[in-house]
């Protein structure tokens, strides 16, 4: 018996993650293999993957030049310290990865997670300005309906009520931005919505309230995904930018789902044409074959710290910040990116995405849809009285069906793989629409 392809003896131990883990356990849902832009599950049944995971796989699952770099370093160094010292393929994905940035970037910091990643930007923010001589900036800014990650520092800067209310006091010193999403003024809209831009000016509020003197940074999700893609009217980000700069505090970008592709350009940031002062990445960063995350920061960021008192400059780390098989992971992804022109192709899909979107329109129970690079947001009106039950539905209906759909609330939730095809699109629509027609 293959204990990965196998169904389980028993579902208790494993505690499942943002998992309802009594209704999961009584109607499994167990995937064994994974191939291009399928998944098979326990009963051999194909699933088209409409999520890239969650929002992980850009290139396709079980990518032949990811796996041979994976299974090479495995042999060769499976793991080595980055504290005090390195190894070459950790040295060699930075420059990469700055390349990757048009060097727009100058440094990056290693994490396993998005998670990890966005505690160290909001740590690398406060010692920057401690590091210049402003240790007043301790404040943070993020938004309503922002998700980023699950760390302290992540769930305080978050905007989702149900990640923050069971843990306590959480970050001090924390202010939340409104969030955008407006369904009377916006819904149905293809691209940046056209009204909310003025909600970016919330932020001079809030500076006006604690002084600039102690805010640290602001932190958005260019694009909001776990709260139902949420996409920033026309402006927003620009705005928020220019306040920033304004009033001296630093803009953190939280490009985890965004970042590698998913808006058809390498960032988000390049998308809207709006520069952080750092961003925070990790999905696609490896291909989801590894876990890996990271930090980009701007030059001045990391030059603030080269110019303490001798000495180690930052106390953070992981043990596995870099980790060697990470690092190969990304190397070939970033390969595969260039090789297999994996933008080019993503972008020559959008029009074809866009519209099979809005085929759904007039369908029962959507109320919006929304879409940008190769995202959708699928809005349904909710069961009175039971938020989330109905896209739930949906979800189970579309993995029985055979595609895979993530849900958020009542908002389907959709990131192909980059590398899908239009009929990949026809059918993960065609089996939507079907599915929707049948939904209570
Ligand atoms: N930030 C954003 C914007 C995310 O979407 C996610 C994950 N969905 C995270 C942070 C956290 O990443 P991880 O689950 O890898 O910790």
């Amino acid at each position: 018996m293959n204990a990965s392809t196998s169904r389980p003896e028993s579902l208790a131990a494993f505690w499942m993650p943002f998992t309802n883990n009594r209704d999961f356990k009584a109607s499994p849902r167990l995937l064994v293999s994974a191939s291009g832009v399928h998944y098979r599950d326990v009963d051999g049944n194909q699933i088209l993957d409409g999520t890239a995971g969650l929002w992980c796989v850009p290139c396709g699952h079980a990518q032949p030049k990811i796996v041979a770099a994976v299974r090479e370093m495995v042999g060769q160094l499976d793991f080595a310290p980055t504290f005090q010292m390195g190894h070459p393929a950790a040295f060699a994905l930075a420059e990469k990865l700055m390349a990757y940035t048009n060097h727009r970037y100058g440094h990056v910091f290693y994490t396993n997670s998005g998670s990890e990643a966005v505690d160290t930007a909001l740590k690398i923010a406060l010692a920057y300005h401690k590091a210049r001589g402003e240790a007043s900036r301790t404040r943070f800014i993020g938004r309503e309906r922002g998700y980023h990650g699950v760390g302290f520092g992540g769930i305080s800067v978050g905007g989702i009520a149900a990640n923050r209310k069971p843990y306590g006091t959480l970050l001090p010193g924390v202010d939340h931005l409104p969030h955008t999403h407006n369904l009377e003024k916006n819904a149905f809209t293809r691209g940046e919505p056209e009204y909310g831009a003025h909600l970016a000016d919330e932020l001079e509020r809030i500076v006006a309230l604690h002084d600039a003197s102690t805010i640290a940074a602001v932190i958005v999700e260019p694009v909001a995904g776990s709260t139902g893609v949420l996409i920033p009217p026309k402006g927003y980000l620009k705005r928020l930018r220019e306040i920033c700069t304004k009033h001296g505090i630093l803009l953190i970008f939280d490009e985890v789902i965004t970042g590698f592709g998913r808006m058809t350009t390498p960032f988000a940031s390049d998308y809207f044409d709006v520069e952080p002062d750092m961003m925070t990445t990790a999905k696609g960063l490896t291909n989801g074959t590894v876990p890996m995350g990271a930090v980009f920061t701007k030059s001045f960021v990391h030059d603030a710290f080269m110019d303490a008192p001798a000495g180690i400059e930052l106390f953070h780390g992981y043990t596995y910040s870099g980790h060697p098989l990470a690092c190969a992971a990304s190397l070939a992804t970033l390969e595969v990116f260039e090789e297999e022109k994996i933008l080019d192709h993503a972008q020559g899909l959008q029009e074809y995405w866009v519209d099979a979107v809005f085929s759904l329109k007039g369908l029962p129970h959507v109320i919006d849809l929304r879409c940008i690079g190769l995202i959708a947001g699928i809005e349904l009106a909710s069961i009175p009285g039971k938020p989330g039950a109905r896209a739930y539905g949906a979800f189970k209906k579309a993995f029985a069906d055979g595609v895979l759909i993530r849900v958020t609330g009542d908002i389907i939730a959709l990131s192909p793989p980059l590398v899908f095809e239009k009929a990949h699109i026809d059918e993960l629509f065609g089996k939507l629409a079907k599915i929707l027609k049948e939904l209570d």
